[in-house]
């Protein structure tokens, strides 16, 4: 079957990666000059099934009131965005309830572990190079109350048993030297070992490379627009250089998914959540960690990603605008003075090649993969800060879909008609 896949970031490469292995024809239209140069250039580069758990967890509607225009808040609410977040918002803090936020992390947890089989696999069979670590994800925490609800995390992942290791200051001292400046003020922190990282750019660059021999098409500067139909079927994609034909069509747009869906009359309650980073390279007088830390009371994670050190995190509901806000540059130079105070004097003087990129959320927390109401129109969406981490999985979902094999795991809790089932969102 000839599949057409929208967007060249990590859903759409895992998805056209999985499509070939079955045997398919693949084409994927990408709007950028190559792969992995939107959201999925310079993420934290975490693949981390430990952080699976819905950012709207429960008491997140008073926490998003008392940090509104808090330029230090992890989660920054914009005036100008308010009215396209209306419906959303609404399903966001309604999926926040205790039952269903555990329900929507399990769901992520299932997906993160399956995807990293299927990467693993892929790794070992192509030898992809993308800078990756298997040293485990640490969490650090900075206060009593941090470090409880941590703990009660941490045991909430225990009991689907994801092993964890609660370490004092020694202990982390020990495990990861590069802390030492850090730990004093440290409460304490959570090992997750399970947990890897890799830079997310250089994977997407190496799986086009693998997907070039193999064949499948790459049509890069393509605008999508929408889709011309041939009866209650898409017959191709239609872009600023003519049409695409195909049998199956994938959007793996990142949040721009939702406009193209909608040209077919699908609804994906998606919407862009901006994060920042910034990457500095690792030199001699600065610490060199080789472990990843996520700072929880900012949640912003600082990854080393070979000779480079990658700070990124926070959340900014501004709608699609891509401007470098300077003050969000400037809490990932502070949390990297707090925890790796020699690389912060290094960025006080050396670019630090600020990024910023719009991860693609979901109401629930949970992406959005499968089959629509359009018989042959499917989508990978959805996947706001685990993209990397879900990519592999999703990917592979999606094409036994399309290819009509048994998946290896339900795809109800993935699909969008499920925002069809809840009242009253
Ligand atoms: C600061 C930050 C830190 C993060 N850290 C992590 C992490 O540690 N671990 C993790 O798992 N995830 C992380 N994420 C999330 C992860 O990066 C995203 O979930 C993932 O990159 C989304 O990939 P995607 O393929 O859906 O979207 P994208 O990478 O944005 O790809 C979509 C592609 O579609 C193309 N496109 C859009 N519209 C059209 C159109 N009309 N026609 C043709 N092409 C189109 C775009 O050009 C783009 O290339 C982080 C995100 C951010 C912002």
């Amino acid at each position: 079957m000839h599949v057409v896949v929208v967007g060249a970031g990590l859903l759409g490469l895992s998805t056209a990666h999985a499509l070939d292995q079955d045997g398919h024809e693949v084409s994927l239209v990408e709007a950028g000059d190559g792969p992995g140069l939107e959201t999925s250039f310079a993420n934290s580069g975490m693949l981390s099934p430990s952080l699976t758990d819905p950012w709207n967890a429960p008491g997140i509607f008073f926490k998003m009131f008392r940090w509104l225009g808090r330029e230090d808040a992890p989660f920054l609410l914009r005036l100008r965005a308010v009215p396209s977040l209306i419906g959303w918002g609404a399903r966001f803090f309604w999926q926040s309830g205790r039952q269903r936020y555990e329900k929507n992390w399990i769901s992520n947890l299932r997906l993160g572990l399956y995807s990293m089989e299927v990467l693993n696999d892929l790794v070992t069979e192509h030898k992809l190079p993308f800078a990756r670590g298997y040293t485990g994800i640490l969490k650090v925490f900075r206060n009593r109350e941090e470090l409880s609800a941590g703990l009660k995390q941490a045991d909430f992942l225990a009991r689907q048993e994801i092993e964890t290791r609660v370490l004092d200051a020694s202990e982390l001292v020990e495990l990861e030297p590069a802390l030492s400046g850090a730990a004093h003020a440290l409460e304490g922190a959570i090992h997750h070992p399970i947990d890897g990282h890799g830079d997310a750019y250089l994977f997407c660059r190496a799986l086009e490379r693998v997907l070039g021999k193999a064949g499948v098409q790459f049509h890069y500067g393509l605008q999508a627009r929408g889709f011309s139909r041939d009866g209650q079927r898409i017959a191709a994609v239609e872009t600023d250089r003519g049409p695409i034909e195909g049998e199956a069509f994938v959007l793996a747009a990142g949040s721009h998914s939702v406009e193209l869906a909608a040209t077919m009359g699908v609804r994906i309650p998606v919407r862009p959540a901006k994060g920042y980073s910034i990457t500095l390279d690792l030199k001699d007088g600065c610490e060199h960690p080789q472990i990843p830390v996520v700072d929880d009371s900012l949640h912003v994670a600082l990854t080393p990603l070979g000779e480079k050190l990658r700070v990124a995190g926070t959340a900014e509901f501004t709608g699609y605008d891509k401007g470098l806000t300077k003050g969000r540059i400037q809490n990932l130079l502070d949390v990297l003075g707090r925890i790796y105070p020699h690389c912060a004097e290094q960025a006080q003087s050396e670019a630090v090649a600020p990024w910023c990129g719009h991860r693609p959320m979901s109401a629930d927390g949970v992406p959005i993969l499968g089959a629509t109401s359009v018989s042959n129109l499917f989508l990978n969406t959805g996947h706001g800060p685990l993209g990397w981490t879900l990519a592999s999985g999703s990917g592979r979902l999606v094409s036994d879909l399309i290819g009509g094999k048994t998946p290896n795991l339900p795809l109800e809790p993935y699909s969008v008609a499920r925002f069809r089932s809840y009242w009253p969102f």
